[in-house]
């Protein structure tokens, strides 16, 4: 695979996204921005790419690299590997599971923003037969079956009890029928894994979702560091625009008062002009998803008609 860095031709006039540096020959090349290879981390962060004008551009089928946008090469890794791209610097961004980071422990890596998908958590569970209530219920010397080591030593550490672990790559949910742990330390998303196991959650060690990561070393320097502020402004745009809903409405003219009252809007609704004999307007504003309905039936009950909800792709303050 080809991942010597390609360098980008300065466009003359400056760009919204500065995503570049400069090498030692003087050329400009694109930064790097690890994502999951596969699974829905992969497919959701590429979609969030895309909603912030950042497209993935990909030479051939399973290429390992591809543009993002016209400023950024997106090189496609293993999700488990990404903190430690990031943390070598071998890419500036990355986009992983918080478990992961926090697994991995690197001080090189810094968070930098809450992609809000990929929700999960890491539990300790335990057979429903165990007599543990609690984490802490645990005795010294509790075998732990995990793919989480690094996690689950410290958070027993924290606890005070010295556990042995049992590493696993994946399936821990057998270890304890087997007779090789106690409990385990492993995601959890509707829990019915563990319920299909007979496996009861004993405590949560870690909420996590996926994240935007960054190299601090690349950060702390002018281009890494606005980049990352355009980057973070860019897909928290995204992110924002997915809880909200545009609405438009006819309202009563005479009613204004008590819409306005409905309608906050980020800044007030917009109240345009229907050309008809002034008894109607027109009124825009910016919703919360989750107060829709009751917004729409405050409006219908102020006589509103022809009320229209759209999608917003992108919302900037
Ligand atoms: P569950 O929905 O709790 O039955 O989880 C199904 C399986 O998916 C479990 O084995 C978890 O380890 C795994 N899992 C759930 N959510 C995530 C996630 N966000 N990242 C990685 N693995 C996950």
């Amino acid at each position: 695979m080809d991942t010597t860095r390609a360098p980008i031709r300065s466009r003359g006039a400056a760009h919204p996204i500065l995503a570049h540096n400069v090498n030692e020959k003087g050329q400009l090349q694109m930064m790097r921005i690890a994502i999951p290879n596969k699974g829905r981390l992969s497919e959701e962060a590429l979609s969030l790419f895309e909603k912030a004008g950042l497209r993935a551009q990909f030479r051939a089928d399973r290429a390992l690299v591809a543009r993002l946008g016209d400023h950024f090469q997106a090189i496609f890794v293993r999700a488990q590997d990404i903190p430690e791209f990031v943390a070598d610097g071998a890419a500036e961004f990355g986009i992983t599971g918080l478990d992961l980071v926090e697994e991995n422990n690197r001080p090189e890596v810094e968070e930098l923003l809450d992609l809000g998908f990929g929700r999960c958590r890491l539990v300790v569970a335990a057979r429903d037969e165990n007599p543990a209530q609690h984490p802490s219920d645990l005795p010294d010397g509790s075998r732990v079956a995990t793919s989480f080591p690094g996690l689950a030593k410290r958070y027993f550490a924290s606890l005070d009890t010295a556990i042995q672990v049992v590493p696993v790559s994946g399936a821990a949910e057998i270890a304890p029928h087997l007779g090789v742990a106690d409990v385990i330390v492993d995601l959890t998303s509707t829990g019915s894994t563990l319920r299909v196991n007979g496996l009861r959650e004993l405590g949560t060690i870690l909420d996590s979702s996926a994240r935007l990561i960054g190299n601090s070393a690349a950060l702390a320097e002018g281009a890494g560091s606005q980049t990352a502020t355009e980057l973070t402004s860019a897909l928290e745009s995204v992110l924002r625009a997915q809880k909200k809903r545009y609405l438009m409405t006819n309202v009563p003219k005479a009613r204004l008062d008590e819409v306005r009252q409905v309608l906050p809007g980020i800044s007030g609704p917009t109240i345009v002009d229907v050309l008809d004999q002034g008894t109607w307007v027109a009124a825009h504003a910016v919703v919360d998803e989750d107060r829709l309905y009751e917004t729409i039936a405050a409006l219908k009950e102020l006589g509103a008609e022809g009320i229209l909800v759209t999608r917003i792709e992108r919302l900037l303050p």
